[in-house]
């Protein structure tokens, strides 16, 4: 199988790529969100939410190998054997590439860990996904951006669990660039086109020291059983995950100002949590 660039072996299928038409891929892609959606630009200072894994990773990587002003920030679940390990993982790499990393613990926010939290509850993420995301608006204080290393999979899985929960507010929030809301520094999602075995592939080959492994409280999540249907709906329906995504965006910027702004009241009246597609 060839390169459909060039004339190299193929180390890629769906698009045919060698290796160096795939890391040209990657971050040709990755370039053209940014402009496209106008995320930020090299003067903005930018909050990249990491954790050791491949997305954060080779989004902070990225950015860094593009000129932008940088500092990765992670959270500290307090995940035994999973987030101590990612987290060297991450230390790691930061030192190695100069980039400047601040971590933050949930044990010494909120005096507990997430596993002392959890310990009778069957939903894990229902807990930490809040926790998480406040922590993050806490500590970005004074960025002009977040950027996240949400892919074209978490993308689509959100605008499909929204649809299903019919959680108007969060759907009206979809794409690559959230709303600015007050008191909260803006989201940018700049690996929002690529597919996840695209961001596996790229950090794999360039030899990224990242952690592959995924938070075990994963498996129980209601995301995660979306995951597995899209991820089965896309083998047959290639393109899948791209629709959902361009359905969210095209809800998102087709939609009266005045009714975002209707349904994202009435959330905030439920207590929904409206800062990000969980
Ligand atoms: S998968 Fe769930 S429990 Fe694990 S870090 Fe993410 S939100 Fe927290």
């Amino acid at each position: 199988m060839k390169c459909e660039k060039c004339n190299e072996k193929a180390v890629y299928r769906n698009p045919d790529l060698c290796r160096t038409h795939l890391f040209k891929y990657v971050e040709g892609t990755v370039r053209q969100t940014i402009r496209q959606y106008n995320l930020f630009d090299k003067k903005d200072k930018i909050c990249v939410a990491v954790s050791g894994g491949k997305d954060s990773t080779m989004l902070i990587y990225l950015l860094k190998k593009f000129g932008y002003d940088v500092e990765g920030l992670a959270i500290d679940e307090g995940i035994k054997r999973y987030r101590d390990k990612s987290l060297e993982f991450l230390k790691r790499f930061c030192k190695e590439q100069g980039i400047k990393l601040k971590i933050v613990a949930y044990k010494d926010e909120y005096g507990r860990t997430l596993d002392e939290m959890v310990k009778t509850t069957k939903y894990p993420c229902a807990a930490c996904g809040p926790l998480r995301r406040e922590m993050l608006n806490k500590y970005s204080k004074g960025f002009d951006k977040i950027a996240t290393g949400h892919n074209l999979d978490d993308e689509s899985q959100a605008v499909m669990l929204n649809l299903i929960k019919n959680n108007m507010a969060l759907l009206l929030r979809s794409g690559p660039k959230l709303d600015k809301i007050e008191g909260f520094v803006q989201r940018v999602k700049p690996l929002y086109l690529l597919p996840e075995r695209l961001v596996r592939a790229y950090t794999f080959m360039k030899g990224l020291d990242v952690d592959f492994e995924e938070c075990p409280h994963m498996t129980n999540s209601f995301r995660n059983r979306i995951r597995q249907v899209l991820n089965k709906y896309e083998s047959v329906n290639p393109g899948t995950k791209m629709a959902l995504a361009l359905a969210g965006e095209g809800v998102n910027f087709k939609t009266h100002k005045e009714f975002k702004n209707q349904a994202f009241s009435k959330s905030i009246t439920a207590g929904n949590d409206v800062t990000e597609n969980v």
